[in-house]
C-alpha cells in the first residue's frame, strides 16, 4: 500500500535520505572528538503532501496503522512509537525556523535495515525534515536540518543521541565520507576512492541484540567524564597521544584504558583522512583493525561474535575490519576487494555456523548521496 491508496490522493512529492555506516571514530562523538561516517546506498523514502489544517498523519510500509498528531502541539510520547521520528522533526523545524507550520500526510518506505546500526532512524528523520523544509519554506540549510533531526530525537523520541547520523544522511556524497568534528560541528566531505580501488564495504550484522547496552554505555560515558576531570580538561578531545604517559600515572587502570581508546581513536580518524589523501583507500585497513583492537581491549565494548567476524574477514582477504556502532552486539564492517566479497562472506558464514552463533546478515554497501527530493 502506498500514499495514494492510504490517503486517497496523490502526494506533492517524494524525498529520500540514506542510512549511514561509521567507517572509523567510535565512542568519540560524546567526547567532542572526530567521526568519519558515510551515507550508504540504502534509503528511506517519504511521500508527503501538506494539508489545509493542523492534522499530521504518518504511516509506513512496516504497518498500516496511521499515527496522528496536531502539528502545533507535538510533545514527547511515552510509547516509543516510530512515529516520534517524523513528529520529532516536524516539531524541531518549527523551533529552529519559526515557520508557520501546517499539517501534512506522510507515507514511508525504506530499505535501510532496522537495528543493524545503520541508522534507519536518521534516514526517516532526514527524509521527512528535507520534505518539510521544502514544503514549509523553512529555509534551513543541511547543517540546520541535521540539528533538527538530533533535536527531534533528543526531545520527542527521548534518545540522547549525537549529530553524527543526521550529518552523514544529509551531507553524504557518492564515494565520499563525511569527516565530522563533534566539537565545532564542522563537517567536510572526503573522497574515499573505494570504487576506483575496487573496494566495497561489507556489513556483517551479527544479529546479536545490543546486550547490556544501557548500563554499559552509561558506564563508558561516565569513565570518559571521570578521566577528563582528573586530567583537568572539559572533554577528552583536549588530550593528545602525548598526554597518555601522564594519564597512566594519574588514572586507575580501567579509566586509563577508556581514555586511551578515545585519545588514540581520535588520532586514528585524523590518520585515516591523511592516509586516504596520501596513500589511497587500500592503506587504511591497519587503522580500521587498530580501532577494533582498541574497542575490544581498552574500551571493552566488543563481543565474541564481533571479534569472530573481524578476524575471519581479515583472514580471508579483508583489508581492514572493525566493529562499528556502540558495541555489545550489532554489526562489524570489512573493507574488502570486490573479487574477495564472496570468499569473505562465505567464510564468516561458515565460521559463525561452526561456533554455533546465529546466522549473520552480510551485504555490501557503497558511499551514496545524502538526502534529496526524488520527484
Ligand atoms: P537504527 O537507527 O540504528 O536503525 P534505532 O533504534 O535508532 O536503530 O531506530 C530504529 C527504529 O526506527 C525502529 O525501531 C523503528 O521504530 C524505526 N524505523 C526505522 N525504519 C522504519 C520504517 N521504515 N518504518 C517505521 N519505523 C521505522
Ligand atoms: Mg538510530
Amino acid at each position: 500500500m502506498g500514499f495514494a491508496e492510504l490517503f486517497g490522493y496523490q502526494p506533492t512529492g517524494v524525498w529520500s535520505a540514506p542510512g549511514r555506516v561509521n567507517l572509523i571514530g567510535e565512542h568519540t562523538d560524546y567526547n567532542e572528538g572526530f567521526v568519519f561516517p558515510f551515507a550508504i546506498n540504502r534509503r528511506t523514502f517519504a511521500a508527503i503532501a501538506l494539508r489545509d489544517d493542523n492534522l499530521v498523519r504518518v504511516s509506513s510500509s512496516f504497518s498500516p496503522v496511521i499515527h496522528e498528531t496536531d502539528v502545533t502541539n507535538i510533545t514527547k510520547t511515552d510509547d516509543n512509537d516510530w512515529a516520534a521520528y517524523p513528529f520529532g522533526v516536524a516539531w524541531s523545524i518549527q523551533q529552529l525556523s519559526k515557520v508557520t507550520a501546517t499539517g501534512f500526510d506522510c507515507y514511508i518506505e525504506s530499505d535501510v535495515p532496522v537495528g543493524a546500526g545503520l541508522s534507519s532512524s536518521a534516514a526517516i528523520e532526514c527524509a521527512v525534515s528535507s520534505a518539510l523544509n521544502d514544503l514549509w519554506n523553512a529555509g534551513l540549510d543541511r547543517r540546520a536540518l541535521a540539528r533538527a533531526g538530533q533535536m527531534g530525537e533528543n526531545e520527542i523520541v527521548g534518545a540522547p543521541t549525537g549529530i553524527m547520523d543526521q550529518s552523514a544522511s544529509l551531507l553524504g556524497e557518492t564515494d565520499h565520507g563525511v569527516f565530522l568534528d563533534c566539537r565545532s560541528l564542522e563537517a567536510k566531505p572526503i573522497a574515499l576512492g573505494f570504487a576506483e580501488a575496487g573496494l566495497e564495504l561489507l556489513i556483517i550484522d551479527t544479529k546479536v541484540a545490543h546486550r547490556l547496552v544501557d548500563g554499559g554505555y552509561a558506564a563508558r560515558r561516565a569513565a570518559c567524564e571521570a578521566g577528563a576531570a582528573v586530567m583537568g580538561v572539559t572533554s577528552l578531545r583536549e588530550l593528545s597521544t602525548d598526554d597518555l604517559t601522564k594519564a597512566k600515572e594519574l588514572l586507575d587502570d580501567v579509566t586509563f584504558r577508556r581514555v586511551r581508546h578515545v585519545v588514540t581513536e581520535n588520532q586514528r580518524v585524523l590518520d585515516t583522512i591523511d592516509t586516504l589523501a596520501n596513500q589511497g583507500p587500500r592503506a587504511i585497513g591497519e587503522l580500521m583493525h587498530a580501532s577494533h583492537v582498541s574497542l575490544r581491549d581498552d574500551f571493552e565494548v566488543s563481543v565474541d561474535e564481533l571479534d569472530t567476524a573481524v578476524e575471519t574477514a581479515m583472514r580471508h582477504g579483508a583489508i581492514g575490519a572493525r566493529m562499528t556502532g556502540g558495541g555489545f552486539g550489532g554489526a562489524a564492517i570489512a573493507l574488502t576487494p570486490v573479487e574477495l566479497i564472496s570468499e569473505v562472506t562465505l567464510s564468516v558464514m561458515a565460521e559463525f555456523e561452526a561456533l554455533g552463533y546465529a546466522k549473520p546478515d552480510i551485504f555490501a554497501v557503497s558511499p551514496a548521496p545524502g538526502a534529496i527530493r526524488e520527484i
